[in-house]
């Protein structure tokens, strides 16, 4: 293992997914920086220039780092990045759950198709990235040189695990199952050294929540929202992921750590009640 802190994971090759903008790009970044080799995952050709220039961004900093095209709900796609990513890497170390999307309507209004495009996404596809890639750990075996754990396993999650959110039953439902499932695959792969955590962000300022930000007027009344006062930026959750996949948290397991500012803390109630 490596003894300097800033370089805590390197030797390692992590696949983030969603990894072309916002949190996920973020998260690529910080692990990048503690020495890990990156796979940045993006859903179709449109994203392929923004995942390019993580990349190079990446590879500036004389880390390694490819870009690798797959639909996380389409379970060939993700078969056919692993296999890609272990021929490229020589293996995977780390996963870093992180692609999701939004796509609201009011609840009398939100069509099959909505509910099954973002349970597609957002909890299909971290059930299928977390399968390959728990099926590599289990092939490679542990490797005490870069890590106690055979494997890690970071989900993206999201206030709405617990917050529920009127005209988003579909996201807030979504998020719901990923706590469950990230529970789950803790208990049932922790016996074999796989390390399963979740993070949930509260509002974090990304493309994804643009509107609910961008303007002062927006941003005031979010801010009602958040005990701490400030909007989070990708870089408080990245910094969090990067220490969750290292071993100096080697004994955080089946954890769901909120990084929102607060927002759990119904401040409504700070004065109501
Ligand atoms: C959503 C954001 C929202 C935040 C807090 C996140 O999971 O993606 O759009 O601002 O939760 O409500």
């Amino acid at each position: 293992m490596n003894s300097d802190p800033s370089k805590r994971l390197q030797a390692q090759r992590a696949i983030v997914t969603g990894a072309c903008s916002g949190i996920g790009a973020s998260i690529a970044s910080a692990l990048a920086d503690a020495g890990a080799a990156i796979v940045v995952n993006y859903p179709t050709v449109r994203e392929r220039g923004d995942a390019e220039a993580i990349v190079n961004k990446i590879l500036a900093k004389e880390e390694r780092a490819i870009a690798i095209e797959a639909d996380v709900s389409q379970e060939q796609a993700v078969e056919q990045m692993f296999r890609t990513a272990i021929e490229a890497m020589g293996s995977i170390d780390i996963l870093v759950n992180n692609a999701g999307i939004q796509s609201d309507a009011s609840f009398v209004d939100m069509s099959l198709e909505q509910w099954n495009l973002v349970i597609g996404v957002n909890l299909t596809g971290q059930f299928l990235c977390a399968r390959a890639a728990a099926r590599e750990f289990l092939r490679r075996g542990v490797v005490p040189s870069l890590s106690r754990a055979l494997g890690k396993i970071i989900c993206i999650s999201s206030v709405h695990d617990t917050i529920p959110w009127s005209r988003h039953a579909n996201y807030a439902s979504s998020k719901a199952g990923v706590s469950m499932l990230m529970k789950t695959m803790a208990q049932e792969l922790g016996g074999e050294g796989i390390r399963v955590n979740a993070i949930s962000p509260g509002a974090i300022k990304t493309p994804m929540n643009r509107a609910a930000w961008s303007t002062p007027e927006a941003e005031r009344e979010l801010l009602e929202l958040i005990p701490y006062k400030r909007v989070g930026l990708p870089e408080d959750i990245a910094a969090c992921a990067a220490w969750l996949a290292s071993d100096d948290a080697d004994y955080v397991h089946g954890a769901t750590l909120y990084i929102d500012g607060g927002m759990l803390l119904y401040p409504g109630f700070a004065t109501g009640g």
